[in-house]
């Protein structure tokens, strides 16, 4: 009995050490590189990469499965650290923003009923008419992608029932597009100095009798405009950005004021 225990533990033993010694043998070392781009990724864990949070972008990054310019939330000055650890060129893009295309105000924009279910934008947007206002294109007004900002760069203007931007703070990880259901937050170009602020693709009157800011398809702003940058999409207003000077012509023309200038949009601080 003793005898064949020592024999057992013995086995267990030598097993064991070579299991270790193989383990030890065929053993990938850790990538140094994945903690070292780790520590340059701003640690917000916000998922708009695509990855699970920071971690899953630089395992990611050193398996050459992402680009260095991933981390929207951390900028140019991120791409850079990260493309130098990774012995790459950082691609320098243009700053993007969020913008709301929607300026249906509380006042502007009729209300067709009573919401009276849980505040969520998502919950609203599937009841009659894709919620209580009259225009079924334009923003709620329950803040679903204030409170889904990671970076405290939205705030709902209460007066207004619109979310308003903080361009300083927005890092473009773009999660609010996501969240919004009637798809009228977009990342612009932070430099582009004009904005159609409505989606209403429905003919003039129609829009008349549900908004009235919404864009009526009139066609002032092609005309008037001195760049010839401006055309008429599915019933609204669409500005190449690239041809844009900014001279405001449109801004001044358009009878329903739905062309706002990008750096007047108001800010309202988060709370
Ligand atoms: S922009 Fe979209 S998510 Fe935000 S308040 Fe309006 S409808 Fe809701
Ligand atoms: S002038 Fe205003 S209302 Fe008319 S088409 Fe242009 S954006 Fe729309």
């Amino acid at each position: 009995m003793m005898t064949a225990a020592l024999v057992l533990g013995g086995a267990g033993l030598v097993l064991g050490a070579g299991l270790a010694f193989v383990a030890v043998k065929i053993a990938v070392p850790p990538d140094e590189r994945v903690a070292a781009v780790r520590e340059r990724l701003p640690g917000a864990n916000c998922g708009a990469c695509g990855f699970p949070g920071c971690d899953g972008l630089a395992a990611a990054l050193v398996k050459g499965e992402a680009k260095p310019d991933s981390c929207t939330a951390g900028g140019p000055a991120t791409a850079a650290a990260v493309a130098e650890v990774l012995g790459l060129e950082a691609v320098a893009g243009e700053r993007m923003v969020v913008a709301v295309h929607c300026v249906g105000t509380n006042q502007a924009a009729r209300r067709s009923y009573e919401y009276l279910g849980i505040a969520d934008c998502r919950a609203a947007a599937i009841m009659p008419g894709g919620g209580p206002r009259a225009c079924s294109y334009g923003c709620v007004g329950l803040g679903t992608c204030v409170r889904a900002c990671p970076f405290d760069a939205l705030a709902m203007d209460d007066e207004a029932g619109l979310p308003v931007v903080d361009r300083e703070k927005c890092t473009s990880c773009g999660i609010c597009t996501q969240e919004c259901p009637k798809n009228i937050m977009a990342l612009v170009p932070a430099s582009q100095p004009t904005l159609v602020s409505c989606r209403n693709l429905d003919k003039g009157p129609q829009v008349r009798k549900a908004c009235s800011a919404g864009c009526i398809a009139c066609g002032l702003c092609v005309r008037s405009c001195p760049q010839k940058t401006i055309s008429l999409v599915n019933n609204v207003a669409c500005i190449d950005p690239a041809g844009c000077d900014g001279c405001g012509t449109c801004v001044e023309k358009c009878p329903t004021k739905c062309i706002v200038f990008t750096h007047n949009v108001p800010v309202v601080q988060a709370v």
